[in-house]
């Protein structure tokens, strides 16, 4: 969707564990800090009694309310409940994960005492109204566009329940970007190669917190053109510390006898001990991992190897090596013809997977100079730019060409997919093949839209399914009907179907799919966003009363204590106030929060005492 013309637009880089916000100012890409002064921002949302909270504060209250704080949201966007991905994550997730309508994965947490279910969609969406307000902090205005990265590899459903928090939001999503093409960009621009008239191959290896995306592009006189890409939307980070945890509950298991898979706070304890230990094992080759009454006040101390956390995940390991392989391959550019390797997602500073990859490319030297974890939303920042129609020259003229990641087709008889548009084909794209029935007279023929690389059409992922009745009736193979599959820019599938002599036509985007999110229920889940917003807006209005007023009250407080105003005050009034403040103390001192209205009463009362102490003490 085209943003509105001259209107500030922000890059959004989603990811699993910490997400990024850019914009286009004073002639470059800047990278916005939060309000803690982070330019990363984790994505996690925390639920509380009396609150929510999302980014830093949140990830704070992963030990302390594990069950209530969620992350990881990416990992279950636009997935089937019945996923074996899902299944297997929601067994170490502290927080709880349930099937909802149509086979959805929703998520429970008890919020204001009650218990609440949220979309996977609903979760990403409060990490980007978070990073819509990071900018517009930033900026001193409101920001509506953004273009929101995803990793190349996601399919469909993905992509198009990422746009769905983004609606959810609020936001214009003006552009759903792959994440390599994003960090292509940054890469071309801080080089100045996007300007070279050489043309060079490049290869962006993205290994983040929970995906893992090879894109193979070549720069040059400002078009950044994606060959091919490969990527597998479920190993990260995330996998690496989860193989780690797995490790020291069984050794738990074995040294004390008791199993800490069932005790969620345990779990997160653990887990983010091993998160620590992975990224130390990055810099030295053993690491400790100790933990005070991790179990029934069972203290646990352990040590960790490089070597074994290697070992650990060697498959992992190999498998993002045969990723490599086939992106190259299915690009038909031999590895030696590949000018750069550019290194982007904190799990690329592994130094096995730094090894791995320089063996790969028989030795050759592996770019690190872009800033990891923030080169995804610097390109991101850049063709947001670009489609609101701001920026410098460079930025105007530079064209990306992205490709779709999966092969895309229908099922055709004896349960074979009929592959449309082959994975890798430059989008946006348009491509129609003619089909005819396969039973004599029929009059109705269902299309499944299937997306994948099997040749069986049940071995791959089912898009969806529309029927086209009434059609012609005739002999099998004489009724011809034309099937047409176009891929926007976003890399959305919308397909339609036409039979010619009766006119039927019939067409699908494919978002009203079982397991997708209806349109009321995303705009019931707009209204939710709003007024979660307002609920945030109004306890920080009460905190700020609350504040304001203790504030207060302590400076009266020393007010009265002081003798040059106490020796001039009749000794009856400092009494009166001195017991006004102590009873307000007091009153701060519950945990539940008032009405700032409460507050503000109480607060203009102790004015009156204070300015009248002033009068009296002239
Ligand atoms: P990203 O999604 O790109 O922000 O990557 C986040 C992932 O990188 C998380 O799983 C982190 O644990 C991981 N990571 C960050 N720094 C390091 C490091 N020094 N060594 C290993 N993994 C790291």
């Amino acid at each position: 969707m085209a943003g509105r013309s001259g209107s500030i637009a922000i890059g959004i880089d989603l990811g699993t564990t910490y997400s990024c916000v850019g914009v286009w100012r004073n002639d470059r890409v800047e990278i916005i800090a939060n309000d803690q002064g982070s330019r990363t921002t984790p994505s996690y949302v925390a639920f509380k009694e009396t609150e929510r909270f999302v980014g830093d504060a949140a990830k704070n209250e992963a030990t302390r309310n594990p069950t209530n704080t969620v992350f990881a949201s990416k990992r279950l966007i636009g997935r089937r409940f019945s996923d074996p991905c899902v299944q297997s994550d929601k067994k170490l997730w502290p927080f709880k994960v349930i099937e909802g309508n149509g086979d959805r994965p929703n998520i429970i947490v008890n919020y204001q005492g009650e218990e609440k279910q949220f979309s996977a969609e609903e979760i990403s969406a409060m990490i980007l109204t978070k990073m819509k307000e990071v900018a517009e902090a930033f900026l001193g205005c409101t920001v509506k566009d953004a273009v929101v990265t995803v990793p190349a590899y996601f399919n469909d459903a993905q992509r198009q329940a990422t746009k769905d928090a983004g609606l959810i939001a609020g936001l214009n999503v003006m552009r759903i970007m792959d994440e390599p093409t994003a960090a292509a960009v940054a890469y071309g621009f801080d080089t100045n190669e996007v300007n070279s008239p050489v043309k060079k191959n490049v290869l962006i290896f993205d290994l983040g917190g929970g995906t893992f995306d090879v894109s193979l592009l070549s720069i040059s006189n400002s078009v950044i053109e994606v060959k091919a890409t490969a990527g597998d939307t479920h190993l990260g980070g995330e996998d690496f510390d989860n193989n780690m945890l797995n490790h020291f509950v069984e050794e738990f298991r074995k040294k004390e006898r008791k199993d800490i898979s069932s005790n969620p706070r345990a779990l997160r304890r653990l887990k983010t001990a091993c998160e620590q230990a992975k990224r130390i094992l990055s810099t030295t080759t053993q690491t400790a991992v100790n933990i005070d009454c991790l179990y029934e006040g069972i203290d646990f101390y352990s040590t960790i190897t490089r070597a074994r956390f290697e070992e650990l995940n060697a498959d992992l390991f190999e498998k993002c090596m045969e990723t490599v392989t086939r992106c190259h391959e299915d690009a038909g550019i031999d590895k030696d013809n590949i000018d750069v390797v550019v290194l982007v997602g904190g799990s690329t500073r592994i130094p096995k997977v730094q090894q791995l990859l320089k063996d790969y490319f028989n030795g050759k030297e592996l770019c690190k100079n872009i800033h990891s974890d923030e080169a995804v939303a610097y390109g991101a920042a850049v063709h947001a730019t670009k489609l609101s129609g701001r920026g410098c020259e460079e930025i105007r003229n530079l064209v990306l060409i992205d490709v779709t990641p999966l092969s895309l087709g229908i099922n055709v008889s004896s349960g074979i997919m009929d592959v449309i548009i082959p994975r890798n084909t430059p989008v946006p794209t348009q491509k129609s093949l003619v089909y005819s029935t396969s039973i004599d007279f029929q009059s109705e023929i269902i299309i499944k839209v299937y997306e994948g690389e099997r040749a069986q059409s049940e071995d791959n992922n089912l898009l969806g399914q529309f029927s086209l009745s009434g059609i012609h009736r005739a002999p099998r193979g004489e009724m011809k009907m034309e099937v047409t599959f176009k891929i926007d820019s976003d890399g959305i599938l919308h397909v339609s179907a036409e039979e010619p002599v009766s006119g039927r036509k019939n067409e699908i985007t494919l978002i009203n799919r079982e397991g997708k999110l209806s349109r009321e229920e995303i705009d019931r889940m707009v209204c939710e966003a709003e007024s979660y917003r307002m609920e945030d807006e109004q306890f920080k209005k009460k905190v700020l009363a609350k504040n304001s007023l203790e504030d207060y009250t302590y400076r009266l407080r020393k007010l009265v204590k002081d003798d040059q105003v106490v020796s001039k005050v009749p000794g009856g009034y400092v009494k009166y106030v001195d017991e006004a403040v102590n009873k307000t103390i007091e009153w701060l001192e519950h945990d539940v929060l008032k009405d700032a209205s409460e507050y503000d009463t109480k607060k203009n009362e102790l004015e009156e005492m204070s300015s009248t102490l002033s009068k009296m003490s002239l």
